[in-house]
């Protein structure tokens, strides 16, 4: 098998053939580690490797093959966002805060994948504490888009994004607290599964906005998506929130019939403000589903319009209570030489967290304050829940609600980094998903210019097996998920 057909392989696939013997973990493992060693000197998607800690996996991962013995992920590789706690391995949650953090635990998340027998091969870059659209809040640099190396991958899993559709894996994990899985996603062309909240743990995933993260999968097709699901989900004692639900098996249940399945089209999202050649490739693709026998209905988010404000107070406002623990005492980053307690806190705080990270918690605590208080969270808290009735009442007439995942294809380095509102502005589509709890997957739509756009499929609470299956039909029927950057323009 050439190199290039196990570096562009499914999970399901790989994972056939594993079981065939028709390739062993260890030769998938190495080409993924040579791919990550070619590519990633132009890429910056990978912060952290651990190729000793890989191919011992893969060795224990084909000794158990022999014997018959797998697990759902039983010797796949994987790469995880820097963002979930790995027992022994540096974490860094792209910060300088916490460039020397090694955890001395695993995330529920990495737990779990890896007793199903995946292979870890490394930490991906991101945005600086999941903060970001764009990748470039990264303290370890920009991560480069492999469609087009001047432009961004998306923010903030754009690192596991980027790895993802450069073959240096075939499955990448990422958290999505207002669009970090779909968004970087739509603009790297792969597909990725931002969860109910709730559904998989947060345990050991470095905490951004608690109300809001949820840990998901990229993968190459949504199949894989449905294997990864059921590999991290399920409830955890070590998580108060995530919910005490069975498991359904997704990959089982996945069903390409989707007759009679009621698509809802926002109005809100389909207005005048929507980039026509966005409009017309995720029209295209929703037409794909219409003939499979799907119903376009419109519906109505009538305060789709204040998602990004609420968003904007309660995320920064929750951030700014959860990155309080980063004092320079405890652990993370510690300024050289404090004269005094106010002056370590001070000059930790201002040195180990970037420009945005400040903001937010500048933002947070402003709106956290007494006498701001009730009229910036209780409010935002208040329209949250308005925004959260209108998923309700439109999920009362259809069975998934589409739209755009981001307002456009990848943009160049710079271009919307002066200007906060205006990255803000790529989370348009994906950030009430977050604010109502619901499901969200971008699927591949094909291309503008030769760059990657993807198709948001949101479904009811705990209904991600809904949005899947239609995912999956409109990759049966079409080929955009296919699509490839040039692989050998990456390597040197
Ligand atoms: N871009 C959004 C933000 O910066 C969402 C980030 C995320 O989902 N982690 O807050």
């Amino acid at each position: 098998m050439t190199d290039n057909a196990l570096l562009s392989g499914s999970v399901s696939a790989l994972r056939q053939q594993l079981r065939d013997r028709a390739v062993s973990s260890e030769e998938l493992t190495r080409a993924c580690l040579e791919r990550i060693e070619a590519c990633n000197g132009k890429l910056n998607a990978v912060i952290t490797m651990c190729s000793e800690l890989a191919i011992d996996s893969a060795r224990a991962a084909d000794k158990a093959i022999a014997k018959g013995d797998f697990g759902s992920l039983t010797g796949i590789p994987l790469l995880h966002k820097d963002i979930f706690c790995t027992d022994g391995v540096r974490t860094t949650c792209g910060s300088r805060m916490l460039e020397q953090f090694v955890p001395a635990y695993d995330a529920t998340v990495v737990s779990k994948m890896k007793a199903e027998g995946a292979v870890m091969l490394g930490k991906c870059n991101m945005d600086e504490f999941a903060m970001g659209s764009s990748n470039e809040t990264s303290f370890f640099g920009t991560v480069k888009n492999p469609w087009d190396l001047n432009c961004v991958p998306g923010g903030s899993s754009g690192g596991s994004a980027a790895a993802l559709a450069a073959g240096m894996a075939p499955l990448v994990t990422g958290t999505d607290t207002g669009g970090s899985i779909r968004q970087p996603a739509s603009l790297c062309g792969v597909t990725g599964l931002k969860p109910t909240y709730g559904r998989v743990s947060r345990l050991g995933i470095i905490a951004f906005a608690s109300s809001l993260d949820q840990a998901g999968p990229m993968a190459r097709t949504a199949e894989d998506c449905a294997i990864a699901l059921t590999a991290m989900a399920g409830i955890d004692a070590g998580d108060s929130t995530s919910a005490d639900l069975p498991v359904p098996d997704f990959h089982a249940g996945l069903n390409h019939d989707i007759q009679g399945l009621r698509i809802g089209l926002p109005r809100e999202y389909f207005n005048d403000d929507l980039d026509p050649e966005v409009r017309e490739r995720v029209m295209t693709a929703l037409s794909v589903l219409e003939q499979a026998g799907a119903t376009l209905v419109d519906i109505e988010l009538p305060h789709s319009h204040y998602a990004i404000a609420t968003y904007y107070v309660i995320a920064p406002a929750e951030a700014s209570a959860n990155l309080a623990r980063y004092d320079g005492v405890r652990f993370g980053y510690r300024c050289d030489e404090p004269v005094d307690l106010e002056d370590l806190y001070l000059r930790s705080r201002s040195e180990g967290f970037g420009e945005e990270v400040q903001r937010r918690i500048l933002v947070g605590t402003y709106a956290l304050s007494a006498g701001f208080y009730d009229a910036y969270f209780n409010k935002a808290q208040q329209v949250r829940r308005v925004i959260t009735e209108d998923f309700t009442r439109a999920f009362d007439r259809v069975d998934v609600i589409a739209g755009p995942s981001a307002p456009g294809i990848a943009f160049p380095f710079g271009a919307k980094q002066q200007d906060p509102v205006a990255m803000y502005m790529e989370d348009i589509y994906t950030l009430a998903v977050n604010l109502a709890g619901l499901p969200g997957l971008s699927t591949p739509a094909g291309l503008i210019n030769g760059m990657p756009v993807g198709l948001q499929l949101i479904g009811k609470p705990f209904d991600e097996q809904t949005i899947l299956n239609a995912a999956h039909r409109l990759q049966r029927d079409t080929d955009w998920h296919l699509a490839r950057p040039q692989l050998e323009a990456l390597a040197p």
